[in-house]
């Protein structure tokens, strides 16, 4: 490896490691930066051995720096993985039930690996039951005979949180993987791995890279063997990062903490102000005193997310008028760029009916608050 993170960094606090993890080593005149390679293929006579990089879809040397960082902020031994994806990231997870497993899943998934595991299913490849991930007693009766344990905490989008290391303990009791899905929280602000998970997976397109610039995805494990398996598996699927794209994921990276710290404060004040707007029906935010999840993400987190949910008086043209009323927020869907998000997510043809028709769902970016909340205050019913 030509990057120095290792064992330098443990014991480092995330808001360094985002900035001085993967850098390259400090040699004269060398570039603060590492460079990005392009090449398909490396330069070899002999017969292979562990660790030659030999083709462009098996390694690339742009990827070692953010999968070193990404593995440091997740406190693995081992880098991360990084894949063409979230999706791709999540798929080669599931990949690690055996067919025929089962796989135990939050009825409020982000939509694309609920879709995802429900195709699996049809095809007869595994079976699922859904839960209410917050229910820890649900879940854990869920659990018998299952094969894997799939978390997402706080769900996208009716942010309920997880008792993870609860969970994960029955998980393990009962013999099956965990796998938590960390994209909403980052590793700043929850550390599956630390909690009992087996594996962490992300998607980079959202708060990694942060600026809303590229698709990526990533896995994080500290056991060697489901690396190897997850290796394998994008290695000959197929699902590998595009060079530039990485190296805009790690530039990214550098401003985590930053943008994380910022967003989530503003979240807050939001989430707080929303709850007294006529406008407003209900607030969903963890950070909330009255939220469900409060007091387990206030144990279990460092901070509450930057993704607030409101359900809008009026129903469903009520919510899609916001957001073509609103200025500064954009219509889109996505989350966790510099720039606010606003999207009723029941757009979405495939997003669960149990999510509210009147849901919308806000990525707090890193404008001024009281810009964004003036914004989103005029265009809100009263
Ligand atoms: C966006 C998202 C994904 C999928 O990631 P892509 O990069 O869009 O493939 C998976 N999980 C969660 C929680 C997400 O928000």
């Amino acid at each position: 490896m030509s990057t120095t993170t290792g064992p330098q960094h443990a014991g480092l606090s995330p808001e360094t490691t985002v900035v001085s993890a993967g850098r390259p080593e400090r040699t004269a005149d060398s570039a603060v930066n590492p460079p990005i390679v392009l090449t398909s293929t490396f330069l070899g006579t002999r017969a292979t051995r562990e660790g030659d990089r030999v083709y462009g879809r098996y390694s690339n040397p742009t990827w070692d720096p953010f999968e070193e960082a990404l593995g440091t902020l997740e406190n693995s031994e081992l880098p991360a993985l990084v894949y063409s994806s979230g999706l791709a990231a999540v798929i080669a997870a599931m990949s690690l039930l055996p067919t025929g497993g089962t796989l135990v899943m939050p009825r409020h998934t982000y939509q694309g690996s609920l879709v995802l595991a429900a195709g699996e299913a049809q095809n007869g490849r595994i079976n699922i039951r859904t839960v209410d991930i917050a229910n820890t007693e649900e879940v854990v009766a869920a659990l018998d005979g299952a094969g894997m344990l799939w978390i997402e905490s706080p769900t996208n989008p009716m942010l309920e949180v997880a008792d993870i290391r609860a969970l994960a303990d029955a998980a393990h009791a009962a013999g099956a993987l965990v796998v938590a899905d960390n994209t909403f929280s980052t590793p700043l602000v929850t550390r599956p791995l630390d909690l009992g998970a087996d594996v962490v997976v992300h998607s980079v397109t959202k708060y990694l890279s942060g600026h809303s610039d590229v698709v990526l995805g990533a896995a994080v494990t500290s056991d060697p063997e489901l690396r190897a398996q997850l290796l394998t598996y994008r290695s000959l699927h197929g699902a590998v990062g595009g060079p530039f794209e990485v190296w805009l994921a790690l530039r990214g990276l550098r401003t985590l903490a930053l943008r994380v710290e910022r967003s989530m404060a503003t979240a807050m004040e939001l989430a707080l102000r929303l709850q007294d707007h006529p406008g407003v029906e209900a607030v969903r935010y963890p950070g909330l005193p009255g939220d469900p999840g409060h007091l387990r993400a206030a144990e279990q987190m460092d901070g509450f997310g930057s993704i607030v949910c409101i359900e809008v008086a009026g129903g469903a043209d009520a919510a899609d008028a916001v957001t073509e009323k609103v200025g500064i927020w954009l219509p889109a869907t996505s989350l966790g760029g510099v720039e606010s998000l606003i999207e009723r997510r029941r757009r979405q043809p495939a997003e669960p009916v149990s999510v509210p028709e009147n849901l919308l769902r806000l990525s707090v970016g890193i404008e001024n608050v009281e810009d964004l909340w003036r914004d989103l205050d005029e265009a809100l019913p009263r």
